[in-house]
Protein backbone atom coordinates (compact mmCIF):
# COMPACT_ATOMS: atom_id res chain seq x y z
CA UNK A 1 0.00 0.00 0.00
CA UNK A 2 1.42 3.61 -0.80
CA UNK A 3 1.34 6.08 2.23
CA UNK A 4 -0.19 9.28 1.83
CA UNK A 5 2.81 10.69 3.10
CA UNK A 6 5.53 13.55 2.43
CA UNK A 7 8.49 11.90 0.87
CA UNK A 8 11.19 13.09 2.97
CA UNK A 9 9.24 12.50 6.29
CA UNK A 10 8.48 8.88 4.78
CA UNK A 11 12.46 8.37 4.39
CA UNK A 12 13.16 9.83 8.04
CA UNK A 13 10.60 7.24 9.31
CA UNK A 14 11.72 4.44 7.32
CA UNK A 15 15.05 4.48 8.08
CA UNK A 16 14.01 5.38 12.23
CA UNK A 17 15.98 8.36 12.48
CA UNK A 18 14.30 10.23 15.24
CA UNK A 19 12.66 13.64 14.64
CA UNK A 20 10.13 16.17 15.79
CA UNK A 21 7.36 15.93 13.55
CA UNK A 22 5.17 19.34 13.76
CA UNK A 23 1.18 18.70 13.34
CA UNK A 24 -0.41 21.39 10.16
CA UNK A 25 -3.58 20.77 11.47
CA UNK A 26 -3.11 21.88 15.31
CA UNK A 27 -5.96 24.54 15.09
CA UNK A 28 -8.30 22.67 13.31
CA UNK A 29 -12.03 22.65 14.09
CA UNK A 30 -12.80 19.76 16.57
CA UNK A 31 -14.82 16.77 15.52
CA UNK A 32 -18.50 17.13 17.22
CA UNK A 33 -18.28 13.87 19.17
CA UNK A 34 -15.21 15.46 20.72
CA UNK A 35 -15.86 14.86 24.85
CA UNK A 36 -16.92 18.07 26.43
CA UNK A 37 -15.80 19.57 30.05
CA UNK A 38 -18.83 18.62 31.35
CA UNK A 39 -17.96 14.68 30.67
CA UNK A 40 -14.79 15.28 31.95
CA UNK A 41 -15.94 16.71 35.14
CA UNK A 42 -18.35 13.94 35.57
CA UNK A 43 -15.53 10.95 35.36
CA UNK A 44 -13.50 13.18 37.92
CA UNK A 45 -16.87 13.24 39.95
CA UNK A 46 -16.97 9.51 39.81
CA UNK A 47 -13.65 8.50 40.90
CA UNK A 48 -14.47 10.49 43.68
CA UNK A 49 -17.54 8.71 44.61
CA UNK A 50 -16.19 5.75 44.28
CA UNK A 51 -12.51 6.78 46.48
CA UNK A 52 -14.29 5.43 49.36
CA UNK A 53 -15.13 2.18 47.83
CA UNK A 54 -11.19 1.80 46.97
CA UNK A 55 -10.22 2.67 49.88
CA UNK A 56 -11.95 -0.56 51.28
CA UNK A 57 -10.59 -2.65 48.27
CA UNK A 58 -7.06 -1.77 48.82
CA UNK A 59 -5.38 -1.19 51.92
CA UNK A 60 -2.65 0.35 49.74
CA UNK A 61 -4.89 3.62 49.58
CA UNK A 62 -6.31 4.12 53.19
CA UNK A 63 -3.42 6.35 53.23
CA UNK A 64 -4.76 8.52 50.62
CA UNK A 65 -8.77 7.95 51.00
CA UNK A 66 -8.99 6.39 48.11
CA UNK A 67 -7.52 9.02 45.66
CA UNK A 68 -5.72 7.60 42.49
CA UNK A 69 -2.92 10.30 42.15
CA UNK A 70 0.83 10.97 41.62
CA UNK A 71 2.73 13.56 42.88
CA UNK A 72 4.75 16.30 40.91
CA UNK A 73 8.23 16.25 40.81
CA UNK A 74 10.67 19.34 39.88
CA UNK A 75 12.91 17.95 37.11
CA UNK A 76 15.64 20.63 37.13
CA UNK A 77 18.37 18.45 38.31
CA UNK A 78 17.43 15.98 35.33
CA UNK A 79 17.53 19.01 32.72
CA UNK A 80 21.43 20.44 34.09
CA UNK A 81 22.39 17.37 32.38
CA UNK A 82 24.27 18.00 29.45
CA UNK A 83 22.66 16.19 27.08
CA UNK A 84 19.86 19.13 28.05
CA UNK A 85 21.98 22.14 28.00
CA UNK A 86 20.11 24.58 26.44
CA UNK A 87 16.62 23.73 27.61
CA UNK A 88 15.19 26.91 28.85
CA UNK A 89 11.98 27.18 31.63
CA UNK A 90 11.48 24.88 34.23
CA UNK A 91 11.19 21.18 34.47
CA UNK A 92 8.37 18.96 35.89
CA UNK A 93 8.02 15.67 36.01
CA UNK A 94 4.22 13.89 36.54
CA UNK A 95 5.06 10.60 38.45
CA UNK A 96 2.03 8.51 37.00
CA UNK A 97 4.94 5.77 36.85
CA UNK A 98 3.96 5.50 40.63
CA UNK A 99 0.37 5.71 40.73
CA UNK A 100 -1.16 3.34 43.26
CA UNK A 101 -2.39 -0.16 42.76
CA UNK A 102 -1.70 -0.66 39.28
CA UNK A 103 1.60 1.53 38.74
CA UNK A 104 1.03 2.93 35.68
CA UNK A 105 -1.19 6.05 34.06
CA UNK A 106 -3.48 3.18 32.81
CA UNK A 107 -5.02 3.55 36.74
CA UNK A 108 -6.49 5.92 35.21
CA UNK A 109 -8.66 5.53 32.19
CA UNK A 110 -9.00 1.73 33.36
CA UNK A 111 -10.18 2.05 36.86
CA UNK A 112 -12.87 4.63 35.66
CA UNK A 113 -14.27 2.52 33.30
CA UNK A 114 -14.23 -0.38 35.15
CA UNK A 115 -16.08 1.54 37.91
CA UNK A 116 -18.33 2.91 35.65
CA UNK A 117 -19.56 -0.26 34.24
CA UNK A 118 -20.25 -1.81 37.82
CA UNK A 119 -22.29 1.16 38.87
CA UNK A 120 -24.21 0.50 35.79
CA UNK A 121 -25.23 -2.96 36.48
CA UNK A 122 -25.46 -2.42 39.75
CA UNK A 123 -27.89 0.31 39.03
CA UNK A 124 -29.80 -1.69 36.31
CA UNK A 125 -30.11 -4.90 38.72
CA UNK A 126 -31.08 -2.44 41.99
CA UNK A 127 -28.63 -3.38 44.03
CA UNK A 128 -27.53 0.71 44.41
CA UNK A 129 -29.21 3.44 44.15
CA UNK A 130 -27.85 6.62 42.50
CA UNK A 131 -27.47 9.13 45.83
CA UNK A 132 -25.78 5.75 47.36
CA UNK A 133 -22.71 5.67 49.27
CA UNK A 134 -20.46 3.62 46.59
CA UNK A 135 -19.08 1.58 49.12
CA UNK A 136 -22.04 -0.68 48.75
CA UNK A 137 -20.70 -2.25 45.51
CA UNK A 138 -18.55 -3.70 47.67
CA UNK A 139 -21.48 -5.56 49.74
CA UNK A 140 -22.56 -9.25 49.12
CA UNK A 141 -25.25 -8.71 47.20
CA UNK A 142 -23.28 -6.41 44.35
CA UNK A 143 -19.98 -9.13 44.69
CA UNK A 144 -22.83 -12.34 43.98
CA UNK A 145 -23.73 -9.70 40.80
CA UNK A 146 -20.29 -8.93 39.81
CA UNK A 147 -19.43 -12.73 39.59
CA UNK A 148 -22.05 -13.54 37.37
CA UNK A 149 -20.62 -10.98 34.69
CA UNK A 150 -17.21 -11.24 33.29
CA UNK A 151 -15.07 -8.33 31.88
CA UNK A 152 -12.63 -8.51 29.04
CA UNK A 153 -9.63 -6.50 27.27
CA UNK A 154 -6.74 -6.69 25.41
CA UNK A 155 -3.14 -5.48 25.94
CA UNK A 156 0.05 -5.34 25.80
CA UNK A 157 0.59 -5.12 29.57
CA UNK A 158 -0.46 -2.42 31.52
CA UNK A 159 -4.34 -1.74 30.66
CA UNK A 160 -4.44 -5.41 31.44
CA UNK A 161 -2.65 -5.21 34.71
CA UNK A 162 -5.11 -2.28 35.47
CA UNK A 163 -8.30 -3.49 34.06
CA UNK A 164 -7.88 -6.82 35.57
CA UNK A 165 -7.09 -6.15 38.90
CA UNK A 166 -9.98 -3.72 39.30
CA UNK A 167 -11.94 -5.72 38.06
CA UNK A 168 -11.16 -8.91 40.14
CA UNK A 169 -11.13 -6.69 43.12
CA UNK A 170 -14.97 -6.12 42.90
CA UNK A 171 -15.14 -9.23 42.15
CA UNK A 172 -16.10 -9.92 38.39
CA UNK A 173 -14.42 -12.94 36.38
CA UNK A 174 -11.68 -11.08 35.03
CA UNK A 175 -10.17 -11.99 31.45
CA UNK A 176 -7.10 -10.18 30.14
CA UNK A 177 -5.54 -10.85 26.38
CA UNK A 178 -2.16 -10.35 25.90
CA UNK A 179 -0.16 -9.18 22.97
CA UNK A 180 2.93 -11.21 22.19
CA UNK A 181 5.28 -8.00 23.87
CA UNK A 182 3.60 -8.56 27.66
CA UNK A 183 5.66 -9.36 30.02
CA UNK A 184 6.14 -12.39 31.97
CA UNK A 185 5.78 -10.81 35.17
CA UNK A 186 3.21 -8.65 34.63
CA UNK A 187 0.70 -11.97 33.12
CA UNK A 188 1.55 -13.58 36.53
CA UNK A 189 0.66 -10.95 38.78
CA UNK A 190 -2.62 -10.92 37.25
CA UNK A 191 -2.87 -14.61 37.78
CA UNK A 192 -1.96 -14.48 41.44
CA UNK A 193 -5.23 -11.84 41.34
CA UNK A 194 -7.52 -14.80 39.92
CA UNK A 195 -7.53 -13.14 36.44
CA UNK A 196 -7.58 -15.56 33.62
CA UNK A 197 -4.92 -14.49 31.20
CA UNK A 198 -4.74 -15.29 27.40
CA UNK A 199 -1.45 -15.69 25.91
CA UNK A 200 -1.42 -14.53 21.76
CA UNK A 201 0.82 -14.77 19.32
CA UNK A 202 0.42 -11.61 17.32
CA UNK A 203 0.62 -8.30 18.33
CA UNK A 204 -1.68 -5.43 20.28
CA UNK A 205 -4.26 -5.20 17.38
CA UNK A 206 -4.74 -9.39 17.38
CA UNK A 207 -5.25 -9.70 21.35
CA UNK A 208 -7.87 -6.29 21.13
CA UNK A 209 -9.74 -8.09 18.18
CA UNK A 210 -9.50 -11.22 20.15
CA UNK A 211 -11.05 -10.05 23.29
CA UNK A 212 -13.53 -8.30 21.11
CA UNK A 213 -14.33 -11.00 19.80
CA UNK A 214 -15.25 -13.74 22.80
CA UNK A 215 -16.77 -10.44 24.66
CA UNK A 216 -19.59 -10.16 22.15
CA UNK A 217 -20.47 -13.80 21.73
CA UNK A 218 -21.40 -13.65 25.70
CA UNK A 219 -24.36 -11.10 26.66
CA UNK A 220 -22.79 -11.35 30.37
CA UNK A 221 -19.66 -9.76 29.20
CA UNK A 222 -18.24 -6.79 28.94
CA UNK A 223 -15.37 -5.89 26.69
CA UNK A 224 -13.41 -2.17 27.50
CA UNK A 225 -11.91 -1.54 23.88
CA UNK A 226 -8.86 0.37 24.21
CA UNK A 227 -8.94 1.41 20.41
CA UNK A 228 -12.48 2.88 21.23
CA UNK A 229 -13.99 3.78 24.23
CA UNK A 230 -14.90 7.15 25.57
CA UNK A 231 -14.87 6.17 29.16
CA UNK A 232 -11.07 5.00 28.84
CA UNK A 233 -11.09 8.79 27.66
CA UNK A 234 -12.64 10.36 29.94
CA UNK A 235 -11.08 8.99 32.87
CA UNK A 236 -7.27 10.02 31.57
CA UNK A 237 -8.36 13.18 30.73
CA UNK A 238 -9.24 13.57 34.40
CA UNK A 239 -6.37 13.78 35.11
CA UNK A 240 -6.33 17.37 33.72
CA UNK A 241 -7.81 18.57 36.61
CA UNK A 242 -5.84 17.38 39.34
CA UNK A 243 -2.55 18.47 37.64
CA UNK A 244 -3.89 22.17 36.97
CA UNK A 245 -4.38 21.96 40.71
CA UNK A 246 -0.95 20.88 41.79
CA UNK A 247 0.67 23.45 39.50
CA UNK A 248 -1.16 26.15 41.17
CA UNK A 249 -0.37 24.58 44.26
CA UNK A 250 3.19 25.26 43.19
CA UNK A 251 2.79 29.18 42.24
CA UNK A 252 2.79 27.95 38.62
CA UNK A 253 0.32 30.08 36.49
CA UNK A 254 -0.37 28.99 32.57
CA UNK A 255 -1.37 31.84 30.20
CA UNK A 256 -0.15 33.67 27.24
CA UNK A 257 3.03 35.23 29.24
CA UNK A 258 3.68 31.58 30.84
CA UNK A 259 3.30 28.84 28.18
CA UNK A 260 2.74 25.18 29.32
CA UNK A 261 4.06 22.66 27.45
CA UNK A 262 3.05 18.71 28.41
CA UNK A 263 4.93 15.50 26.61
CA UNK A 264 3.50 12.25 26.64
CA UNK A 265 4.38 8.48 25.77
CA UNK A 266 1.86 7.29 23.48
CA UNK A 267 0.49 3.89 22.96
CA UNK A 268 -2.74 3.87 21.12
CA UNK A 269 -3.56 7.30 22.08
CA UNK A 270 -5.80 7.24 24.86
CA UNK A 271 -3.88 8.00 27.43
CA UNK A 272 -2.06 11.04 26.22
CA UNK A 273 -4.84 11.76 23.89
CA UNK A 274 -7.38 12.13 27.38
CA UNK A 275 -4.99 13.96 29.22
CA UNK A 276 -3.61 16.44 26.17
CA UNK A 277 -7.60 17.34 25.59
CA UNK A 278 -8.64 17.31 29.30
CA UNK A 279 -5.58 19.99 29.34
CA UNK A 280 -6.57 21.89 26.36
CA UNK A 281 -10.58 22.00 27.84
CA UNK A 282 -8.63 24.07 30.71
CA UNK A 283 -5.73 25.76 29.33
CA UNK A 284 -6.60 26.55 25.61
CA UNK A 285 -4.00 27.58 22.75
CA UNK A 286 -1.31 28.23 26.43
CA UNK A 287 -0.89 24.42 26.88
CA UNK A 288 0.92 22.98 24.38
CA UNK A 289 1.17 18.96 24.03
CA UNK A 290 4.25 16.87 22.45
CA UNK A 291 3.84 12.88 22.18
CA UNK A 292 6.67 10.59 22.31
CA UNK A 293 6.33 7.58 20.20
CA UNK A 294 9.21 4.66 19.36
CA UNK A 295 10.55 4.81 15.85
CA UNK A 296 9.46 1.77 15.17
CA UNK A 297 5.40 2.21 16.41
CA UNK A 298 5.05 6.42 15.40
CA UNK A 299 1.18 5.17 14.95
CA UNK A 300 -0.20 8.45 15.90
CA UNK A 301 2.72 10.34 13.82
CA UNK A 302 2.12 8.53 10.74
CA UNK A 303 -1.73 8.62 10.97
CA UNK A 304 -2.34 12.46 11.63
CA UNK A 305 1.10 13.05 9.12
CA UNK A 306 -1.59 11.47 6.90
CA UNK A 307 -4.19 14.07 6.65
CA UNK A 308 -7.09 11.85 6.91
CA UNK A 309 -9.18 9.33 8.53
CA UNK A 310 -8.51 5.90 6.69
CA UNK A 311 -6.31 4.07 8.93
CA UNK A 312 -2.57 3.86 8.14
CA UNK A 313 -0.61 1.87 10.10
CA UNK A 314 3.14 1.56 11.05
CA UNK A 315 3.51 -1.64 8.95
CA UNK A 316 2.01 0.16 5.97
CA UNK A 317 4.72 1.92 5.56
CA UNK A 318 7.50 -0.86 6.26
CA UNK A 319 7.76 -0.44 10.34
CA UNK A 320 7.85 -3.60 12.33
CA UNK A 321 6.31 -2.05 15.53
CA UNK A 322 9.09 -3.94 17.22
CA UNK A 323 10.07 -2.18 20.97
CA UNK A 324 11.29 -2.43 23.75
CA UNK A 325 8.72 0.14 25.10
CA UNK A 326 5.75 -2.46 25.64
CA UNK A 327 3.30 0.36 26.27
CA UNK A 328 3.99 1.68 23.12
CA UNK A 329 4.36 -0.67 20.72
CA UNK A 330 0.82 -0.08 18.94
CA UNK A 331 1.06 -0.47 14.99
CA UNK A 332 -2.38 1.87 14.74
CA UNK A 333 -3.26 4.47 16.43
CA UNK A 334 -6.99 4.69 17.84
CA UNK A 335 -9.96 6.05 15.43
CA UNK A 336 -11.53 7.43 18.79
CA UNK A 337 -7.94 9.86 19.27
CA UNK A 338 -6.81 10.58 16.28
CA UNK A 339 -9.15 12.69 15.20
CA UNK A 340 -8.90 14.80 18.58
CA UNK A 341 -5.27 14.79 18.13
CA UNK A 342 -5.77 16.18 14.97
CA UNK A 343 -7.02 19.46 16.08
CA UNK A 344 -5.26 19.54 19.24
CA UNK A 345 -1.61 18.10 18.95
CA UNK A 346 1.28 20.48 18.59
CA UNK A 347 3.42 17.65 17.55
CA UNK A 348 5.30 13.88 17.62
CA UNK A 349 8.91 13.49 18.05
CA UNK A 350 10.41 9.93 17.64
CA UNK A 351 12.81 7.90 19.95
CA UNK A 352 15.12 4.91 19.14
CA UNK A 353 15.04 2.01 21.83
CA UNK A 354 18.58 2.54 23.08
CA UNK A 355 17.67 6.16 24.51
CA UNK A 356 14.99 5.01 26.27
CA UNK A 357 17.53 3.07 27.91
CA UNK A 358 20.06 5.83 28.71
CA UNK A 359 17.03 8.63 29.32
CA UNK A 360 15.92 6.34 31.85
CA UNK A 361 18.81 5.82 33.90
CA UNK A 362 19.25 9.61 33.73
CA UNK A 363 15.33 9.88 35.19
CA UNK A 364 17.13 7.18 37.96
CA UNK A 365 20.15 8.87 38.83
CA UNK A 366 18.64 12.40 38.78
CA UNK A 367 15.23 12.23 39.92
CA UNK A 368 15.57 8.74 42.03
CA UNK A 369 12.65 7.13 40.18
CA UNK A 370 12.78 4.09 38.78
CA UNK A 371 10.53 4.24 35.31
CA UNK A 372 9.87 1.55 32.75
CA UNK A 373 11.47 2.00 29.13
CA UNK A 374 8.23 3.24 27.76
CA UNK A 375 7.94 5.82 31.01
CA UNK A 376 11.01 7.11 29.67
CA UNK A 377 10.26 7.90 26.09
CA UNK A 378 9.10 11.31 26.49
CA UNK A 379 12.31 12.94 28.79
CA UNK A 380 13.52 14.13 25.28
CA UNK A 381 11.00 16.50 24.78
CA UNK A 382 12.07 19.90 25.74
CA UNK A 383 15.40 19.02 24.38
CA UNK A 384 13.34 18.83 20.87
CA UNK A 385 11.12 22.03 21.53
CA UNK A 386 14.31 24.15 22.34
CA UNK A 387 17.52 22.95 20.48
CA UNK A 388 16.22 21.18 16.98
CA UNK A 389 15.80 23.11 14.20
CA UNK A 390 11.68 21.83 14.33
CA UNK A 391 11.02 23.08 17.62
CA UNK A 392 12.57 26.29 16.98
CA UNK A 393 10.53 26.38 14.03
CA UNK A 394 7.49 25.89 16.59
CA UNK A 395 8.24 28.33 18.40
CA UNK A 396 8.49 30.97 15.94
CA UNK A 397 5.29 30.08 14.61
CA UNK A 398 3.61 30.51 17.83
CA UNK A 399 5.32 33.46 18.65
CA UNK A 400 6.63 32.16 22.14
CA UNK A 401 10.79 32.69 21.51
CA UNK A 402 10.24 35.05 24.01
CA UNK A 403 8.48 33.70 26.94
CA UNK A 404 10.57 30.56 26.81
CA UNK A 405 12.63 31.34 29.66
CA UNK A 406 8.81 31.84 31.62
CA UNK A 407 7.40 28.45 30.07
CA UNK A 408 6.83 25.35 32.20
CA UNK A 409 7.72 21.86 30.58
CA UNK A 410 5.89 18.95 31.97
CA UNK A 411 7.50 15.16 31.28
CA UNK A 412 4.55 12.42 32.30
CA UNK A 413 6.53 9.29 33.32
CA UNK A 414 3.58 6.71 32.97
CA UNK A 415 4.40 3.52 34.27
CA UNK A 416 7.02 1.44 36.36
CA UNK A 417 6.19 1.01 40.14
CA UNK A 418 4.81 -2.55 39.80
CA UNK A 419 7.82 -3.76 37.81
CA UNK A 420 10.59 -6.21 39.91
CA UNK A 421 13.75 -5.10 40.86
CA UNK A 422 15.58 -7.71 38.77
CA UNK A 423 13.74 -6.23 35.97
CA UNK A 424 14.82 -2.43 37.09
CA UNK A 425 18.68 -3.75 37.86
CA UNK A 426 18.67 -5.31 33.98
CA UNK A 427 17.00 -1.81 32.30
CA UNK A 428 19.53 0.04 34.52
CA UNK A 429 22.37 -2.19 32.96
CA UNK A 430 21.22 -1.76 29.74
CA UNK A 431 21.62 2.22 30.24
CA UNK A 432 24.80 1.62 31.60
CA UNK A 433 26.53 -0.09 28.85
CA UNK A 434 25.30 2.35 26.24
CA UNK A 435 26.71 5.47 28.41
CA UNK A 436 30.23 3.44 27.84
C1 LIG B 1 -0.21 2.42 27.80
C2 LIG B 1 0.98 3.18 28.13
C3 LIG B 1 1.26 4.40 27.52
C4 LIG B 1 0.45 5.01 26.42
O1 LIG B 1 -0.94 4.94 26.53
P1 LIG B 1 -1.86 4.68 25.26
O2 LIG B 1 -3.23 4.86 25.73
O3 LIG B 1 -1.59 3.29 24.79
O4 LIG B 1 -1.42 5.67 24.22
C5 LIG B 1 2.41 5.05 27.92
N1 LIG B 1 3.24 4.53 28.86
C6 LIG B 1 2.98 3.36 29.47
C7 LIG B 1 3.93 2.88 30.51
C8 LIG B 1 1.85 2.66 29.13
O5 LIG B 1 1.61 1.49 29.73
Amino acid sequence: MSAPLPPALLATLQVRQPLLWLNPQLGSALPASAPTAQQVQAAAARLQRCAGLLAMLFPELAATQGQIESALHDASALYAQPPYHGVQGRCWLKGDHALPVAGSIKARGGFHEVLAHAETLALQHGVIQPEDDRRLLASPDARALFARHSVVVGSTGNLGLSIGIMAAALGFQAVVHMSVEAKEWKKARLRQRGVTVVEHAGDYAAAVAAGRATAEADPNSYFVDDEHSLPLLLGYAAAAAALAAQLAAQGVTVDAAHPLFVYLPCGVGGAPGGIAHGMKLLFGPHVHCFFAEPVASPCMLVQLASGGDAPLSVYDIGLDNRTEADGLAVGLASPLVAPLMRAELSGVFTVGDDDLFRQRLLVEDHCAMAVEPSAAAAVAGPHWLCNSPAGQAYLAAHGLQGQLADSHHLIWTTGGALVPAEEHQRFRQRGLLLQG
